[in-house]
């Protein structure tokens, strides 16, 4: 018997043959979201709690199989897919999507890692609380899959990234042990931080299993402005007047190029994107309110008024509920399937230091303009963040998938250089993947990669844990032979 033949049916006897995928239409789980690059799985693994989960990570171990986390397998960072090897085993998380408990006391909720984002959101919601992460994905993303690239999204300038809302992890390690970190606690300063060091690991270091995540009393309002804004210069000064106007109630604020709006209206001309035809930029603000609806509107009111003053913005509108609230947020949101209309482009989610992005928009915008004549920026994303979605789509007329193919690596050059002169970094929010693999080198300080070297040796000595993302096997080896 061949030692796969052997390993799958260890894992039929471990999960019941059903939950073993071999043969039929594996291409949900084996193809990336944007349909960038499709893999061939050895078998996918449909584990329903932590021990299966613990009995699938230790017969591949025996069989000397490497294993490719999954969780709704909507990544943008080619992390979430086999190699196209067959050799590979793809772990789902997707059965597991119970909520375990909500502890009011401790503002917390503990759930299986498979759990749908959207279904958290509710769940936080119907008991009186807000769970805060929010991202267009959220219909099928999972709680895992954000915990594992560290997920940012639109509430960040007030909530902070997936990290930040995480108390806690149960993790099977790579060599099929179970850490249980789910304790909850706020305070707990007994060594090294495991939970952060598996936040952000990309499936690399371990399978997530469940969390523990901290939940927020519910604002009594939300409301939302949308502003047609000069520059990003004048974008910077109303993110500072936001800033003092709401204080902590600023808990949006996007920035949305007039062609990414463009493309909006272009495939979903029902949503009627307001302002964006007279001005070169738009700003989304949202504005969470403990006090009363009508505060809310005349706080944001009160921001615009000074706005429109000062000049950093020259027309505004403020949403008359929360329907409209939640439409203009479905405009910005939309920016992404419609730019996936135009054709696939080479997309950036880079961050730089707040105060540097209009000149690093104008010097980038330029050289690309000059390599690529006709070249379109669908710039846009979490200004309050300094996290752009620097993203370059073909010329118009131009077949996108044969720009992709022709241009990506020069554009991300030019891109990324630039980002490093800006002392920016070339990844907020997607993470590595395999996709920037090979160029993270390039970017990180050779300390911090011979520190992630080692963490990723002493963790998964044998290399199991999503091989060749975050860091290329080449690296890992060349980190071996120097020593470092
Ligand atoms: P997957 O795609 O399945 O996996 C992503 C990575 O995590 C892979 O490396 C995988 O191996 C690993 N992984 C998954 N589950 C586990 C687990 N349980 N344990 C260990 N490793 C695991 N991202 C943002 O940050 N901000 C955004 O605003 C945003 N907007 C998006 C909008 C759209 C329309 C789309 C398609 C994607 C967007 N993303 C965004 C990217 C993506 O949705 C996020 O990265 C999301 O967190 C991935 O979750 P997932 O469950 O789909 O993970
Ligand atoms: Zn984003």
């Amino acid at each position: 018997m061949s030692s796969h033949t052997s390993l799958i049916q260890s894992l039929q006897t471990a999960l019941g043959a059903t939950h073993i995928l071999t043969e039929g239409d594996l291409t949900t789980y084996e193809r990336d979201w944007r349909g960038l690059v499709r893999g061939r799985a050895l078998a996918v693994a449909l584990p329903g709690n932590v021990d299966e989960v613990a009995a699938v990570v230790r017969a591949c171990a025996d069989h000397g199989v490497s294993i490719v986390p999954q969780g709704g397998n909507t990544g943008l960072a080619l992390g979430s897919v086999p190699d196209a090897s067959a050799t590979q085993v793809v772990l789902s998380l997707r059965r597991m999507n119970h909520v375990r408990t909500l502890d009011r006391a401790n503002l917390t909720m503990t759930v299986e890692a498979g759990c749908i984002l959207q279904t958290l959101q509710q769940t936080a919601q119907e008991a009186g609380f807000l769970f805060p992460l929010s991202l267009a994905a959220k219909g099928s993303c999972t709680i895992g899959g954000n915990l594992a690239t560290n997920a940012g999204g639109t509430q960040v300038v007030h909530y902070g990234n997936t990290r930040a809302l995480c108390l806690g992890l149960e993790v099977v390690t790579a060599e099929g042990a179970v850490w249980n970190g789910l304790s909850g606690l706020r305070k707990d300063n007994t060594g090294y931080d495991l939970r952060d060091l598996f936040v952000g690991s990309e499936g690399t270091l371990g399978v997530i299993t469940a969390a523990t995540l901290r939940i927020h009393p519910l604002p009594k309002a939300r409301r939302v402005a949308w502003a047609a804004v000069p520059d990003l210069d004048a974008a910077l000064k109303l993110l500072d007047l936001a800033h003092h106007t709401l204080g902590p109630g600023l808990t949006g604020f996007e920035v949305m190029s007039q062609f990414a709006l463009t493309l909006v209206d272009r495939y979903f001309p029902q949503l009627r994107v307001p302002m964006y035809r007279t001005s070169p930029w738009c700003v989304l603000i949202e504005h969470s309110d403990h006090e009363s609806e009508e505060h809310a509107r005349a706080q944001l009111e009160s921001l615009l008024q000074h706005a429109l003053e000062s000049g950093a913005a020259t027309d505004a509108i403020v949403a008359e509920n929360l329907a409209q609230s939640d439409n203009l947020w479905h405009m910005r949101e939309s920016i992404s399937m419609a730019q996936a209309k135009e054709g696939v482009n080479v997309k950036h989610d880079i961050s730089i230091p707040i105060a540097r992005i209009p000149a690093f928009v104008a010097e980038t915008d330029a050289l690309l303009a000059r390599a690529i004549p006709g070249v379109r920026l669908v710039d846009f994303g979490h200004l309050g963040d300094g996290n752009l979605h620097y993203n370059v789509q073909a010329p118009e007329g131009v077949d996108a998938v044969a720009f992709l193919q022709a241009e990506s690596k020069h554009i991300n050059q030019v891109v990324f250089d630039a980002v490093a002169r800006y002392d920016g970094s070339i990844s907020a929010e997607h993470g590595i993947g395999s996709f920037k693999a090979d160029l993270l080198p390039h970017y990180k300080s050779p300390v911090a990669m011979a520190l992630m070297r080692r963490i990723k040796r002493a963790l998964d000595p044998d290399n199991r844990m999503n091989p060749g993302r975050v860091l290329t096997t080449g690296s890992e080896a060349a980190g071996r032979r120097t020593g470092q």
